[in-house]
């Protein structure tokens, strides 16, 4: 969704409100892609400042499913997104310090792109379903924060079964 800014830059003082409906079932960040659970319309309200400047607002809430580092569980994150700033359009291809800018570009403004990026810089560097998660069983993939296999994990670690794996070809090839 895209929004044309010259008619109200060209306009003095214009104020342009509206809702902007965003249809996004998914985010998609680095590969991985995280279900949009809920998501309110983007309120936009548009203010020409004279001399090609922009005083954009925009508010929304979105909620995103995000799988839990150890047990791959999903957790709900609800976001009250609002983003305040002064834009000089004229300068948006150009001017280093709007370069992490993306969502504008030729007199247009794309919805899309700003929700992209608003969500992008939120999302959490950890995220466990609880503080003690106790993860996945790495021998049978059962959830042990529902119950416990009961499977061997004394090799649980990676580099340990790697050992154990050449240990025990070692001795098959002997
Ligand atoms: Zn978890
Ligand atoms: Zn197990």
């Amino acid at each position: 969704m895209e929004i044309r800014l010259s008619d109200i830059l060209s306009v003095p003082n214009r104020v342009e409100e509206m809702d902007v409906a965003i249809d996004m079932a998914a985010f998609k960040n680095r590969g991985i892609s995280y279900e949009i659970t809920d998501m309110s319309p983007v309120h936009l309200r548009l203010t020409n400042l004279g001399s090609q400047r922009l005083h954009l607002e925009a508010q929304f809430m979105i909620e995103i499913a995000i799988p839990c580092d150890r047990c791959l569980t999903d957790v709900k994150h609800r976001y009250e997104i609002q983003v305040d700033k002064k834009l000089d359009v004229d300068k948006s291809e150009d001017d280093e310090d709007l370069d992490d800018i993306n969502y504008m570009k030729e007199y247009q403004l794309d919805i899309d792109m700003l929700v992209y990026e608003e969500i992008s810089v939120r999302l959490p560097m950890k995220n466990l379903c609880k503080e003690d998660c106790k993860g996945i069983c790495s021998v049978c993939g059962a959830n042990l924060n529902h119950k416990e296999c009961g499977c061997d994990r004394k090799v649980a670690d990676p580099r340990m079964s790697d050992v154990l794996d050449i240990f025990n070809n070692y001795f098959k090839e002997v």
